[in-house]
């Protein structure tokens, strides 16, 4: 017998996370219906709730308590399984309340964000959970827009005309690569993943007193880049969103339940870790060998690569999105 091997991981049960609830200058002060959550007039509005951040919660389970960045220290293989090139936890998930515009914005690629020091730069993507007639959100600039005129417009506060701006509707999802000059503005509720990287320079703050950062802004910024709505590609058992080097949003019906096994498409090499969203409805995440976990209404459970055998049950009107990471080969 070889005994030289390396030891086989135990298993992971899946696990809630709980939401931290961000302040922003340009946020909400009363999220519901779509989070139990109000803040009065003397605290900040809250902007971002950060589903999958380094420092939320783990809520359910043996590590409930824990900090997610400290259990990708310490079960990095578990949750990531074997083919993840480092042991970070790769995706920030949020949920984005804006009451006023964004600042316009960009984030560096892999490239930039590593000679800055950091180990990853930002690609992000918007899946729209709801939006007002009208309402708009900026990705990327205007075709034959220049540097020059994007210093010009930064100058005199006229940038927003060299923004592309897009109509959004509930269920469009649009990708924001790294590169792109960004805006969210008010008007809809978006479910963001991105790379987890905190990179990002603000070339226009509206006369907000935030600190701008234009000449890594403008290092950072392609006048052409990839962002815009993604086509769907609609499968008999699911519906992709979008599928890019970086992550994969999906889709998946759920019917009554839905087994665990059926989740990874057969595309996927060897399933890794995946995120559960539930987008509306409430579901349960249940296995032989863990207690059940209930989903609820915008909330997050993670599903370990190395996750025992459970099966996923609609409790009623269950709108489920899966959330992947990819490896950039
Ligand atoms: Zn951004």
């Amino acid at each position: 017998m070889d005994l030289s091997g390396p030891a086989p991981q135990p298993q992971l049960a899946p696990f809630l996370i709980e939401p931290r609830f961000v302040g922003r200058v340009w946020g909400t002060r009363d999220l519901r219906p779509w989070y139990d959550r109000t803040v009065n007039d003397d605290s900040e509005p809250i902007g971002e709730i950060w589903l999958t951040g380094d420092e939320c919660l783990v809520a359910s389970g043996p590590h409930a308590g824990l900090k997610l960045g400290e259990l990708f220290e310490k079960r990095s293989q578990a949750l990531l399984g074997p083919n993840a090139p480092s042991g970070e936890s790769p995706l920030l998930i949020k949920v984005i309340f804006a009451n006023e515009k964004l600042s316009v914005q960009v984030h560096p690629d892999d490239k930039l964000a590593q000679k800055y020091g950091q180990p990853r730069g930002k690609t992000e993507c918007w899946y729209v959970l709801a939006a007002e007639p009208g309402a708009q959100v900026a990705a990327g600039l205007k075709p034959g827009v220049t540097l020059a005129e994007i210093r010009e417009g930064i100058q005199a506060g006229t940038l927003e005309q060299s923004l592309n701006l897009l109509a959004v509707a509930p269920g469009e999802l649009i990708l924001v690569d790294a590169g792109t000059v960004h805006a969210i503005w008010p008007g809809s509720i978006l479910l963001e993943t991105q790379q987890n990287c905190d990179l990002t320079y603000r070339l226009y703050d509206y006369g907000r007193p935030r600190k701008l950062h234009i000449e890594k802004a403008l290092e950072a910024l392609r006048l052409q880049t990839h962002a815009g709505r993604v086509q769907p590609k609609v499968l008999p058992d699911r519906t992709i969103l979008i599928d890019t080097d970086y992550f994969r949003v999906e889709r998946i019906p759920v019917k009554a339940t839905r087994a665990g096994e059926s989740l990874p498409d057969q595309g996927e090499p060897v399933p890794g870790l995946a995120y559960l969203f539930a987008a509306a409805g409430a579901g349960q995440v249940r296995g032989l060998s863990f207690e059940p976990i209930d989903l609820q209404a915008r909330g997050i459970a993670a599903i370990p690569a190395l996750s025992p055998r459970f099966v996923v049950e609609d409790l009623g009107s269950l709108d489920l999105i899966r959330i992947t990471p990819n490896w950039p080969k």
